[in-house]
């Protein structure tokens, strides 16, 4: 299969591009789309086959439930039921955005999209590429990550099309995801909110709309060998390049002379903006300022893909203090080095 590169330059002029891509997902084809958080992998979310086939492409279990994504507020009430206040809240306050929330599903949705599960995650992206294409399909969406399983999420077109090219009938290219990270999921279909995966809505944020919010120690920890993943797909290694990640911790001269004696001549340093300059003989990367969270994240995957382009066998990272959005790209970086890290 040929994977047809439809670059949007103009949401206006390039519409029968985005057209091109909604005929394909009616015909169960997948499609590469653009969001604000990481490229999607998107098929229609009412065909099963169409979904299933998301699974295979990805190299995903099945056991690991998928997101649909929708365009206006009137459809959550289609696929969701016994919505709560606080996701009413939720939904006001923050879509369309990077937030993700679990509910009780109705039977429209396909059991495959849920992998079985009685709730199903919704969420309205903010891109405009990404809306304009789900108003145009007229049917959720159902997108995970646009990347091989178990790898960094794509947050450029380039990115999905070396992960799935020949693969996926075609990817919408509409430039940079501006996040970065993925969306924020929290499970409102309790008592009591949860916050499944930390992403662009930060703890505070939701705090701030609803009162509290539980965010699990677990997701900054690796998961003991009896214990139950929060959400489905913590269970899975993610987020990680070919290379070895080890997160190095502590003062800037600790973690500078810890890292310059490594003698690992093919080592690489993921390092904040102006640190370059501190590490002798290995390859730097920076990826933003330290305290600068949203570019942090902005850069993250990308960074970690770079690195993984060349021929380096590990990466030695600096990872942001767990503040705002600092708090979702600590659990990403976590996850790509299995949760080594060494502190200085
Ligand atoms: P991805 O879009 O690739 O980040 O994958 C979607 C994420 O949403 C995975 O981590 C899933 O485990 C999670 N997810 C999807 N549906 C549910 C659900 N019903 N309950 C809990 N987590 C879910
Ligand atoms: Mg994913």
């Amino acid at each position: 299969m040929q994977t047809e590169h439809l670059i949007i330059n103009d949401i206006v002029k390039d519409r029968p591009k985005i057209e091109r891509a909604a005929a394909l997902i009616l015909a169960g084809e997948l499609v590469g789309i653009p969001t604000e958080t990481v490229y999607g992998l998107g098929a229609n979310g009412l065909d099963a086959d169409a979904a299933g086939r998301i699974f295979d492409v990805k190299g995903r279990p099945r056991d690991n439930p998928l997101i649909i994504h929708l365009a206006q507020m009137n459809d959550l009430d289609r696929y969701c039921i016994n919505i709560p206040e606080a996701a009413r809240i939720l939904a006001d306050r923050f879509w369309p955005g990077p937030m993700t929330l679990i509910l009780e599903r109705s039977e429209l949705i396909p059991d495959i999209v849920t992998a079985g599960l009685s709730t199903v995650a919704v969420r309205f992206p903010d891109h405009p590429v990404a809306r304009e294409l789900i108003r145009i399909a007229k049917v959720p969406i159902a997108a995970p990550s646009a990347n091989l399983s178990g790898k960094p999420s794509p947050t450029r077109a380039v990115h999905v099309i070396n992960d799935l090219a020949g693969r996926i009938a075609a990817v919408l290219d509409a430039g940079p995801s501006r996040v970065g990270v993925e969306s924020t999921i929290i499970d409102v279909s309790g008592k009591t909110a949860r916050i499944l995966r930390p992403g662009g809505i930060t703890p505070q944020q939701i705090e701030e709309a609803i009162g509290s919010a539980e965010l699990d120690t677990a997701l900054f920890r690796p998961l003991g060998a009896s214990e139950k993943p929060l959400a489905p797909g913590m269970k899975y290694r993610h987020y990680a390049p070919r290379a070895k990640v080890v997160i190095v911790r502590g003062e800037p001269g600790n973690v500078r002379d810890y890292v310059n004696e490594q003698p690992d001549r093919s080592a690489a340093v993921l390092c904040f903006s102006g640190e370059e300059n501190l590490y002798t003989g290995k390859r730097t990367l920076a990826y933003g300022s330290e305290t600068d969270y949203e570019s942090l994240g902005e850069n993250l995957f990308a960074a970690l893909r770079e690195l993984d382009c060349e021929d380096i066998s590990v990466i030695y990272a600096r990872c942001p203090r767990p503040e705002g959005v600092g708090i979702a790209v600590a659990n990403r970086l976590l996850k790509a080095a299995g949760h080594e890290v060494v502190e200085v």
